[in-house]
């Protein structure tokens, strides 16, 4: 198997550069390095010598995952399956702001977590993402849109696709760390959400990092009680030992948390906008309010009944009685099942 081109930091190619007596290899690492974030072929490395480029191609892969489909809704956003060396499909995708264009990337071939209201989880996990799978989403989708380093398509990232972050830490970790590096595409670690279903520890882990990315909770209910029903890391963690991680998130980064909260029937009361007001007490935060969008579960499971237009009007009203910054978000792309908690896995079968 080949060594994936973005699975290295600069210095660690300049390394791999000298071990293979490539001449000059600072200057070729940072050279290659700069290619591989404008997604170039080595074919297309205009500065580098021919020879290095075939010598480098046999060792390296340049394209760890390839757009093989691009499903365009009538709201703008897109949605890109894409293909992995060993064959598994990802998704991804891209929506357009006014501020700016984020892309939404999957960290892993499924997710092992099993949330019920989620597509993802269906078909349990298969396989991390390395660092290069994560970054050619975010590199390929650049490109696909006319994007450069210069000049960027892709300005904001947020980790909320197929796969739970916290679950592949290292290869997350470093993915923030090298789409940062101003050798390359250089997207602000500011301009990065991690969203997770709660791993309370690795929240910790991540606090200690002190990298500047925005921790994004999924908490959809204020008891550990209904948590449990919808969520299976509830039971591993209790809203005590989460929340216990975020205010150490908070503390070590000072960064304000972002909250996603599924609009249910049964999670959308008076007494869940006092709860949601004692929980965060302290912390700079902001909610933002998702309608459920459909999946197989969401038909049959009487937990994920939605709030109707009142009763998720009159929480909003509670929330703000409350003096809670809260937002409903827009729901994107749902005619192209690029929505939150629709992405599944797909494999070609050939
Ligand atoms: N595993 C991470 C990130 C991927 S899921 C996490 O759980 O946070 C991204 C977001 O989509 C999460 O907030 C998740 O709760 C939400 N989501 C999952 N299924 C959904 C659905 N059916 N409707 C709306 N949002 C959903
Ligand atoms: Fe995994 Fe997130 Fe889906 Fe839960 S909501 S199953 S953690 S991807």
């Amino acid at each position: 198997m080949k060594k994936i081109l973005q699975d290295y930091s600069l210095q660690e190619l300049k390394v791999h550069f000298e071990d293979l007596n490539i001449k000059m290899p600072r200057l070729r690492a940072e050279q290659v390095f700069k290619w591989g974030h404008e997604y170039a072929r080595f074919s297309e490395m205009s500065n580098i010598p021919q020879e290095l480029r075939t010598e480098l191609a046999d060792v390296y892969d340049d394209e760890p995952v390839k757009i093989i489909k691009e499903f365009i809704s009538k709201d703008g956003t897109k949605k890109y399956l894409f293909s992995l060396a060993d064959g598994n499909i990802i998704e991804g995708v891209l929506m357009k702001y006014k501020y700016g264009n984020t892309i939404c990337v999957s960290t892993q071939v499924g997710c092992r977590m099993g949330c019920l209201f989620c597509a993802t989880g269906l078909d349990g996990m298969v396989r991390n993402l390395t660092c290069g799978e994560i970054l050619g989403q975010v590199l390929a989708v650049n490109r696909a849109n006319g994007g450069s380093i210069a000049s960027r398509e892709v300005t904001n990232i947020v980790l909320m696709g197929c796969g739970e972050p916290l679950d592949n830490f290292d290869n997350v970790v470093k993915f923030a760390k090298i789409v940062s590096d101003n050798n390359g595409i250089n997207i602000s670690q500011r301009n990065i959400s991690l969203s997770t279903c709660g791993i309370a520890p690795k929240i910790k882990e991540l606090a200690d990092l002190e990298l500047g990315i925005t921790l994004t909770i999924s908490l959809h209910a204020t008891t550990d009680q209904f948590r449990q029903k919808i969520m299976k890391i509830a039971n591993a963690y209790s809203l005590a030992e989460l929340f216990d991680a975020i205010y150490y998130y908070f503390s070590k980064t000072g960064r304000r948390i972002m909250f996603e909260y599924l609009l249910l029937d049964k999670n959308t009361t008076e007494h869940d906008a006092r709860r949601i007001k004692s929980l965060c007490k302290g912390l700079s935060y902001h909610i933002n309010l998702i309608p459920i969008n459909n999946t197989p579960n969401t038909k049959i499971a009487p937990e994920l009944k939605p709030a109707n237009k009142a009763k998720a009007a009159e929480f909003w009203q509670a929330l703000k009685d409350n003096n809670i910054s809260a937002t409903t978000r827009r729901t994107l792309g749902e005619d192209i099942s690029g929505a939150c908690g629709q992405l599944r896995r797909s494999k070609v079968d050939n």
